[in-house]
């Protein structure tokens, strides 16, 4: 791997245009997507005519510069490093549908931030979510999970893991008075069980499907 292969196979569309897609770049001091004036801007490309750029942006929003490293892969797709990065997660991939990705993203903030309760309780949303764009059969979560090993869709590993995860069996959306708050480690492992579904139902076909495009388009 060298820095000239960044964005050849994976990253974001580009739409056809030959410019840096700005409303992707966030900046890391007041978390504002996409507000920025270029500031300083430099290219290499080299004989086969990839180009790579170096710009130099600065926040319209606090005045904060940040540094992107980018470039466009033969197959038009655009990938880019930029410095300083946001420290809190702030967005889901574009394949994953819109409603599951809200869910996902106040789950993990809710775990950066402590807040168990909370993220316990997307997280159960997102899997629910999950699971019935999956088209899962069933009364409740562990029968929708049951329903998607049955079809093939789900390895017997993550139906057998769903039974270990207590936040997914009880009903944590309906809250009882007197009722004791959520452990960090009951929290942390549905996020957990939210991300490795996450990546079986949605990454994993995004990815394959990728992989054999390229192939086809490759000689
Ligand atoms: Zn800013």
């Amino acid at each position: 791997m060298s820095w000239w292969d960044i964005a050849e196979g994976s990253g974001y569309d580009s739409f056809g245009k030959k410019a840096l897609r700005v409303d992707l770049v966030q900046c890391a001091f007041c978390g504002e997507l996409g507000k920025f004036k270029t500031h300083a801007r430099l290219e290499n490309t080299n004989t086969s005519g990839k180009t790579l750029h170096y710009d130099t942006l600065k926040c319209e929003q606090c005045g904060n510069n940040t540094f992107v490293f980018w470039a466009i892969g033969s197959g038009g797709l655009q990938s880019f490093h930029q410095l300083p990065w946001p420290t809190r997660t702030t967005r889901w991939p574009d394949h994953w549908p819109d409603d599951v990705g809200r869910y996902w993203l106040q789950a993990t903030r809710s775990i950066e931030a402590a807040n168990w309760d909370a993220a316990a309780l997307m997280a159960r949303s997102a899997v629910q979510l999950t699971l019935r764009h999956a088209q899962a059969e069933g009364s409740n979560l562990y029968t929708e999970i049951n329903d998607l090993g049955k079809k093939g869709i789900l390895p017997p590993v993550m139906v057998e893991w769903a039974h270990e995860v207590r936040v997914l069996g009880n009903g944590n959306a309906h809250p009882m008075p007197g009722e004791v708050g959520t452990t960090a480690a009951d929290a942390q492992a549905v996020v957990e069980y939210l991300n490795m579904l996450l990546k079986v139902v949605f990454d994993l076909p995004h990815q394959i499907e990728k992989h054999r495009a390229r192939k086809i388009t490759k000689p």
